[in-house]
């Protein structure tokens, strides 16, 4: 059939025309980021299950590295959880999201930059990616592939956690435990949510400088 409007263009039937806004509508990133604490697992499962409700096909990966509370599911500090599948590198997500419209990607921060060319693949594909992850390593910089996917992602949103220390906005993540691996996997048990004010890079310096001033008052 010719459409009236304009007679060279072939007008859809309605079949048609629902086939085209399946398969052919534009993709999306979201980025979920903040400190630990902050609540991305949670915003992550709230938009995972009202997508369900939606009834669109969803899909959520974590990677392998994150085993703390289950193998099966993303798990959030408040005890909420969604099943998810573990993989070890970001490009099993392609093969894996193929009848997927909405894809949820939890701790992005563990995977490699390639994350940033995954995602971009699967929202030209039309899907509608989520992604959370910490932006920012105990050190206060910027973690792994996160800062690059948040310069090419469609929405951005940054959740705060509570400083332990003065109940402000948390921004930053606070190691409590010796140890200067970046990668250093665990909840309560090695970090804490902190302010800028009250998050300390280097708690081993800061004592050594500490105690050099003490000595100096002293020797005044
Ligand atoms: P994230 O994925 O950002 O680490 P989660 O979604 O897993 O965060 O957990 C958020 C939940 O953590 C909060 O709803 C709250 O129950 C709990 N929580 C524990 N400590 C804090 C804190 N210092 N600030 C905010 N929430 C905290
Ligand atoms: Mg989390």
């Amino acid at each position: 059939m010719v459409s009236k409007e304009n007679p060279s263009r072939k007008k859809l039937s309605m079949n048609e025309s629902l086939q085209i806004r399946t398969f052919k509508r534009a993709g999306h990133i979201e980025v979920i980021c903040g400190s630990m604490f902050s609540g991305k697992t949670e915003e992550l499962i709230r938009r995972i299950r009202r997508a369900e409700i939606a009834r669109q096909r969803v899909k959520v990966f974590k990677p392998k590295i994150d085993n703390r509370f289950s193998e099966f599911e993303i798990v959030s500090h408040s005890e909420q959880s969604f099943p998810s599948e573990v993989i070890s590198s970001a490009d099993e997500m392609l093969e894996k999201s193929f009848d997927a419209e909405v894809i949820g990607i939890d701790e992005g921060q563990f995977f490699g930059n390639d994350l940033v060319e995954v995602c971009q693949n699967l929202a030209d594909a039309g899907k509608r990616v989520i992604v959370a992850g910490l932006d920012q390593d105990y050190k206060a910089q910027p973690f792994g592939p996160i800062p690059d996917l948040l310069s090419v992602a469609e929405y951005i949103t940054k959740t705060l956690a509570v400083c332990v220390v003065c109940g402000a906005p948390a921004n930053r993540t606070q190691r409590i435990t010796a140890s200067s691996q970046q990668i250093l996997v665990g909840a309560t048990n090695h970090y804490e949510a902190r302010c800028r004010l009250h998050h300390i890079v280097n708690p081993e310096a800061q004592n050594e400088n500490a105690g050099a001033r003490e000595e100096n008052a002293e020797a005044k």
